[in-house]
């Protein structure tokens, strides 16, 4: 069977050089589900655990987002899970600009791709990427459609882990997310992409 250019651009990310984490890292972390995902769900970055499996969520913030996935009646199998940035940056410090840019690229890649039609940002570095400038305190929870995708941001499942006030609210978000995919169609289109940054007024 001949490699689906998923698959190659996946392979790329394996050996790419672009910034300084490759030096640190074991194995980077592309992301991982089917090539037909209705919903992508975008992160921050690998911690220790993705670091050494090469997969994205799969220590304490990755059981707590497959116990939201449940909730909705979804297993991680049949969502597409990735980061922002595919390599660990050192002692889980916070992805630089810089870092994060290299790897925009591969990002956008990917969705154009797997075409998902529902991305969903968790944290706000995944948020800043399409909602510049918003603060996730007041616009996660609220769908944005562009372009026939639904962009919708939420907490990051880590939040919750250590703030456990959070965890209803990231709970009540999930919820959300059915009704919201079964809605598409009805849904009305916001702003064009390069209007994108007025929406951290929402
Ligand atoms: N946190 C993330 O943002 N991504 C992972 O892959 C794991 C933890």
């Amino acid at each position: 069977m001949s490699k689906s250019e998923l698959q190659a651009l996946h392979q790329q990310i394996a050996v790419c050089k672009k910034c300084i984490l490759h030096k640190s890292r074991v194995k980077a972390v592309p992301g991982v589900g089917p090539e037909r995902a209705n919903i992508m769900f975008i992160g921050e970055a690998p911690g220790f655990h993705e670091n050494q499996q090469g997969l994205p969520f799969v220590g304490p913030a990755g059981r707590l987002l497959d116990e939201l996935l449940e909730r909705i009646g979804l297993r991680r199998e049949s969502v597409f899970i990735t980061n922002v940035v595919k390599c660990r940056p050192p002692k889980n410090r916070d992805p630089q600009p810089e870092e994060i840019e290299a790897r925009r690229p591969y990002l956008d890649q990917q969705i154009e791709l797997l075409q998902p039609k529902m991305v969903i940002t968790l944290g706000r570095f995944s948020m800043a990427r399409y909602f510049p400038n918003a603060k996730i305190s007041r616009i996660h929870g609220q769908p944005r459609k562009i372009e026939g995708v639904i962009y919708y941001p939420m907490y990051h499942p880590a939040a919750a882990l250590h703030q456990p006030s959070l965890r209803r609210t990231v709970e009540e978000d999930v919820l959300k997310i059915p009704e919201l995919l079964a809605q598409i169609d009805e849904m009305a289109d916001s702003k064009p992409p390069e209007q994108v940054e007025q929406l951290s007024l929402f």
